[in-house]
């Protein structure tokens, strides 16, 4: 690993670093904004706010998920390094060999570098005026706590079939853009309304994936193999897919009717 560079040696260079990637254009308040007003105080990499009614003390770390850490910039540095830089991830135990700090250090470490990295929060929503998202969900992994018992009491006879059992994953592609994904507890229409709502831009057109029906034949095919077995997935797992699918058609039907309502809103342009 390269950890040569300047700003994984010295505390100044680390914070001069920093600095320069923060504030590009000036050092700002971070409570109330204003660039270039701050002047330094006797200690090294502090700031005070020159503003007449804000007066804050700042440093680079202030409002970051660095803030209130005793960790040394450098190691904040190399960690967001290898966090960033490894394809699957660091996990806090590696963190910990690697930087040669204490376990609970790396942990924390990794905690807020996660949580700077996940999506949402800091990075825009999908999609745009004229763009396509589209959502699905699929299920996927297990629960943490598995049922053992089918929904009408019989205990489960194959296990890793169909969704019962499996983490319930809701999915926004945007054409030829990113992919976000979201566990959800249970895939029901507020907790999906709710993400598209976070991270569906407005303007863009709302996508979900629509199953075609069996066909008839395979239908009395199936019937005809097992009428019990047949009976019992009508009344229960296809009727929860039916469920999911118009769940999904609605969300999009609300996005839809959302749009165009913000279109209908919207100021004509200036010619
Ligand atoms: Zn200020």
């Amino acid at each position: 690993m390269k950890f040569d560079a300047p700003q994984f040696q010295t505390e100044t260079e680390a914070r001069k670093y920093i600095e320069a990637l923060r504030w590009p254009s000036g050092r700002a308040c971070p409570k109330c904004g204003s660039i270039g007003t701050e002047y330094e105080t006797k200690r090294e990499g502090r700031y005070r706010c020159g503003a007449k009614e804000c007066r804050k003390d700042f440093t680079t770390i202030t409002g970051t998920v660095m803030e209130a850490s005793h960790i040394k910039l450098t190691v904040w540095l190399m960690a967001f390094y290898l966090m960033a830089s490894s394809k699957k991830g660091m996990s806090a135990h590696q963190l910990h060999r690697t930087l040669d700090v204490t376990y609970k250090t790396a942990w924390f470490l990794a905690h807020r570098i996660r949580a700077a990295m996940r999506s949402g929060g800091l990075v825009g929503p999908l999609g745009g005026a004229g763009k396509v998202v589209e959502a699905d969900e699929t299920y996927y992994g297990k629960v943490e706590n598995p049922l053992t018992t089918r929904t009408d009491g019989r205990a489960f006879t194959k296990g890793g079939v169909g969704t019962a059992n499996k983490r319930a994953i809701v999915a926004l592609v945007e054409r030829g853009g990113s992919v976000r994904t979201f566990h959800v507890a249970e895939a029901n229409r507020e907790t999906v309304e709710k993400i598209v709502r976070e991270n569906v831009h407005p303007d863009s057109r709302l996508h979900t994936e629509r199953k075609p029906p069996l066909s008839a034949r395979w239908q009395r095919v199936r019937r005809a193999r097992n009428r019990q077995a047949h009976r019992w997935r009508v009344r229960t797992r296809r009727r929860s897919q039916q469920q999911r699918r118009s769940l999904l058609w609605r969300v999009q039907e609300g996005h839809a009717r959302r749009l165009s309502a913000l279109r209908r809103k919207a100021p004509a342009p200036l010619s």
